[in-house]
């Protein structure tokens, strides 16, 4: 027997997690996180729920991680709270980890740096780490040899002819499984939605460079710090164009010297980097800001740049801001409302929309058909995407002339299990509960808790003090009511007076040696409450006997 569970990427964008196993080992693939679509809860993150591999962490081998981007390494250190394992990944993407570790108190966890090619024993399994092109450097497809057969993850992909500086990455080590026979191919569903295939990065490092020979002041680009080819790009961009680059985001300033000291950005490129401080030294047409912010996060560099609460950096006439990303469904608003500020303040500004400095680091549809050609394997599962993504990769897929009994659409919990190379089925689904983490991992919060949280801040809170006789129950005094976040308690005082006498009279009706006399408080004022508002506050009816 073999298994495929999937813990998180699979109908969601982000949180990838996958668990390989037999009867006596397991192999996990990525440990990510997801960020909340809205902070306004105090949800920092989003991660896996481990409780299954908790179940069967004494057979797990190994972690083996694709690339360093969030939703793949992410939620690694809350990971290692709960097992212990071989973690294996690339010299970038465990670069990045070792810098989360530390932050977490972990720094001296073992990392195994794998090199393409190189083969790794776990367990049962065989592992080989094939390199792949996406948004960030050093990406790692997996091929797994199993006791039934090869199966084969992408990851994130794409298939970049001209990528940048000429570092093509073929389809070739793919290819040569396919010849040998591949069971299984999981492969990314995240923009099967797009016909054709993307834009080269040479073609965008031409567009972006276009704009900067034009730019008459400060060149402001904006772009995601684990995008470390783009911004190599921009350095080698300032080096031509006499300008010297200075870094604003934290994450930028933790991972380009971490890209330099790697070797991902030569030293002679890294040349015109300067301290963020001696800005004021350099002249607005010989500097370029490298920042954080293009999906106007809130706090980030561009963010507080647009609205002039940046420390350092003003947005001047005529200065040139780029935004290097595509808008993140979700963000819209927010990146709506950074561009019209920055327009305010006379900055020509450039994004995907009006200008191709961006292309996504995830394979369109040309491209996927291609990997499936590839791999020509017998069966297939489309992994990364929300449900839709992973129905048309399928139908993708069926129209490569894999068998429809054979590609399967499998929602996170949902495992694929594998009785032998002919009989595949979907197992029963588990119930996975979504970790929401804040404090910086300090807590885990339970969704009960996230639910409490909605509520407050949809209908508010009412507290009502009863002070009783211990023995005869009966109230002493009468009630004290304290309302947060339900309407302006000076406005509705009559209110509240009606309130104090409505809830005198059901305590005293209620006075007695009742267990339910603090329910039967919260029943009736909740629903006085909403005869008033049209809602239901939550009521917390204190009660004291003396
Ligand atoms: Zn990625």
């Amino acid at each position: 027997m073999l298994q495929i569970t999937p813990l998180g990427g699979l109908g969601q964008i982000g949180m990838n997690m996958m668990v390989i196993e037999t009867a006596q080992d397991a192999l996990i693939i990525d440990c990510g996180v997801m960020f909340p679509e809205s902070k306004n809860l105090g949800v920092d993150l989003i991660i896996p729920d481990f409780s299954y591999l908790q179940k069967i962490k004494h057979k797990v081998r190994a972690l083996l991680l694709t690339h360093g981007h969030e939703d793949h390494i992410g939620a690694v250190p809350f990971l290692l709270n709960h097992l212990q394992t071989k973690i294996y990944g690339s010299r970038f993407t465990l670069a990045l980890l070792k810098h989360k570790l530390t932050e977490h108190g972990k720094s001296k966890t073992k990392l195994h740096v794998v090199q393409p090619h190189e083969l790794i024993q776990a367990g049962c399994f065989k592992i080989e780490f094939l390199q792949v092109t996406h948004s960030i450097v050093d990406g790692m497809g997996i091929a797994i040899q199993t006791p039934m057969g090869t199966m084969i993850h992408t990851a994130d992909f794409k298939l970049d002819d001209h990528p940048y500086h000429g570092r093509s990455i073929t389809l070739q080590k793919f290819k040569e499984y396919g010849k040998k026979g591949v069971l299984l191919l999981m492969s990314d569903s995240t923009n099967v939605e797009r016909e054709g295939k993307a834009l080269s990065e040479t073609k965008i490092a031409h567009e972006i460079e276009k704009i900067c020979k034009t730019a008459k002041k400060k060149i402001i680009f904006s772009v995601f710090a684990t995008n470390i080819r783009r911004i190599e790009q921009m350095f080698e961009i300032a080096l031509r164009l006499n300008r010297k680059v200075v870094l604003s985001g934290r994450s930028l300033e933790t991972n380009v010297p971490i890209a330099i000291q790697e070797g991902f950005i030569s030293k002679k490129a890294a040349s015109v980097l300067m301290d963020l401080d001696d800005l004021d030294a350099l002249e607005p047409k010989k500097t370029m800001i490298i920042c954080t912010g293009s999906q106007a996060e809130e706090r980030s560099a561009l963010a507080r740049i647009a609205i002039r609460e940046h420390r350092l950096i003003q947005v001047e006439k005529e200065d040139c801001v780029i935004l290097s990303s595509r808008f993140i469904p979700g963000n819209e608003k927010a990146i709506s409302d950074l561009l019209n500020n920055l327009c305010r303040q006379g900055a020509d500004v450039y994004y995907d929309k009006v200008a191709d400095v961006h292309v996504s680091g995830h394979a369109h549809a040309s491209e996927l058909r291609r990997m499936i050609g590839a791999v020509k394997p017998k069966y297939f599962l489309p992994v990364h995407g929300e449900y839709r993504h992973l129905v048309r990769h399928s139908k993708l897929a069926q129209g490569m002339k894999i068998k429809k009994e054979n590609v399967f659409v499998c929602e996170n919990g949902e495992p694929l299990i594998f009785h032998d190379v002919n009989r595949v089925q979907k197992g029963q689904k588990m119930n996975l509960e979504r970790v929401f983490v804040e404090n910086e991992g300090l807590d885990d919060l339970k969704l009960d808790v996230i639910r409490n949280r909605k509520k407050l801040s949809f209908s508010g809170i009412v507290f009502v003090c009863l002070v009783r006789d211990k023995k005869t129950k009966k109230l002493l005094s009468p009630p004290y009511i304290w309302t947060m976040g339900v309407f302006d308690e000076v406005q509705h005082a009559a209110f509240l007076k009606k309130a104090h006498h409505y809830i005198f009279q059901v305590a005293d009706q209620y006075a007695g040696p009742s267990t339910d006399f603090s329910e039967e408080v919260r029943l009736q004022t909740r629903r006085f409450f909403k005869r008033k508002t049209g809602k239901k506050p939550i009521v917390k009816p204190i009660v004291i006997d003396i």
